[in-house]
């Protein structure tokens, strides 16, 4: 590994920047996120491809049961994305047409399409300027008669207000439902992410905290909700193919209008590997993080999402704001640079209501969500996986210097440009 003295690092903050044909800082470059597979988990599929039994069996039924237990919830039942996961918790909550179903301005837009899907509406509400959390304050100003859930994303990784939220939901007889998609291995006042919504998603697609390739889990304590999403993620029927074929039978019944949304043994057998690596690849992701912290607190320009003192965080991504026009740029020239110099940014969230579906969708109903717009302006997410090393963060934090340098002295340069106009002129 190249180890470069604090001379050479400053000259490296100094040189031109990628975009204009220098030398990126990160070659090769850093993605934002990657999976982590081992070879375990690789043994652990290819065990499942030499069974007998390849779609949802034995080994489902012990990677919900391991879920389970890890995030001190009494049931959980896999699905085959974060998405169906969503739609299952959606369905068990009873939400229908007509039904008002409360959730965050900025968050990925399967959180608010799996509300559609069952016929309700999205109702946006803004978030927290400094979390990007569901703004407890905006949520009850939202509440209608027909409201029926709050859907709360803990975005970044950092679990919403749920106390707050749960008082709300009691008071007004609503369901919480927790979108965890981003938060697996997280707590709030001690109790884990999956133990504290009525109904909790999480996905397992390869850029989350562990991986099935595509899947998803619901976590709850009701039995209830437990059997309503098995037999919805079974095209609504009471028995599966593996049940029928234990008690030697053939008959089953259609009791509801679901989904195949099973995940395969061959997925399950991968996840149960990965669910192995969760807190150490968790740990990897809060020290990256802390790291990112202390050398970003030297740089008054970028301001990382503030971290709430009840609560862990488990850094499904870390995200800075950026006030560009204070630079003299704006996001899409910085985030180009930043790409060009083997940084892989990205943007989360666009507002769900900009997308052009959403406009068309909500007609002329206004949404105002001014801390939602004011933030996507300015964020940016930052590299953070758990083979990512701490030399690499300094690098990301090097080369945004290197574009604070840029964007300084092109300032500088632009507004000097008319006084040595007029020395000129004397
Ligand atoms: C990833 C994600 C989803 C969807 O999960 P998939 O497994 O990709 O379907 C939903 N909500 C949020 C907040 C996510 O980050």
């Amino acid at each position: 590994m190249e180890i470069l003295t604090p001379e050479e690092q400053e000259k490296q903050i100094e040189a031109p920047l990628a975009v204009d044909g220098g030398k990126p800082i990160c070659s090769p470059p850093l993605p934002y996120s990657r999976q982590t597979v081992l070879e375990v988990d690789i043994d652990a599929v290819t065990a499942v491809l030499r069974s007998p039994w390849l779609t949802t069996g034995p080994k489902v039924v012990e990677f919900e049961s391991a879920f389970a237990k890890l995030v001190n919830a009494s049931h959980a039942v896999s699905v085959n994305s974060g998405t169906a996961a969503l739609h299952a918790a959606v369905f068990a909550a009873g939400v229908g047409p007509g039904d008002e179903v409360i959730v965050p301005a900025i968050t990925f837009a399967a959180s608010a399409n799996a509300v559609i899907y069952q016929g309700g509406t999205p109702v946006f509400c803004d978030v927290e300027p400094d979390t990007l959390l569901l703004s407890t304050d905006q949520v009850v100003r939202l509440i209608t008669p027909k409201t029926k859930a709050i859907l709360a994303v803990d975005y970044a990784g950092q679990p919403c207000d749920y106390s707050e939220l749960k008082r709300i939901g009691e008071k007004h007889n609503l369901a919480l439902i927790s979108d965890a998609c981003h938060s697996l291995g997280s707590t709030y006042r001690n109790q884990s992410t999956g133990s504290i919504a009525d109904l909790t998603a999480f996905s397992f697609h390869p850029v989350k905290h562990i991986t099935t390739g595509e899947g998803g889990m619901v976590s709850t304590s009701s039995p209830i909700f437990e059997k309503r999403m098995k037999t919805f993620r079974n095209h609504g029927l009471d028995s599966d193919p593996k049940e029928r074929e234990e008690k030697g039978t053939w008959y089953y019944e259609m009791r509801d209008l679901g989904f195949n949304y099973r995940m395969p043994d061959i997925q399950a057998a991968l996840g149960l590997s990965q669910l192995q690596h969760l807190l150490d690849w968790v740990k990897i992701r809060q020290t990256l993080a802390t790291h990112y912290n202390q050398l970003l607190r030297e740089e008054a320009w970028i301001q990382p999402l503030a971290l709430k003192k009840d609560r862990t965080h488990s850094y499904h991504l870390y995200v800075v704001r950026i006030d560009f026009s204070k630079l003299g740029t704006n996001r899409a020239e910085f985030f180009k640079a930043l790409r060009a110099e083997g940084v892989g940014v990205n943007v989360h969230y666009i507002p769900v209501y900009r997308h052009p579906y959403y406009q068309k969708h909500l007609q002329d109903k206004i949404v105002d969500c001014p801390n939602a717009e004011l933030c996507y302006e300015q964020i940016l997410s930052l590299p953070i996986f758990p083979a990512m090393r701490l030399s690499d963060v300094e690098k990301v934090v090097r080369a945004l210097k290197k574009l604070h340098h840029f964007f300084a002295r092109r300032g500088a340069a632009q507004g000097n440009t008319p006084r040595r106009f007029s020395n000129e002129n004397q």
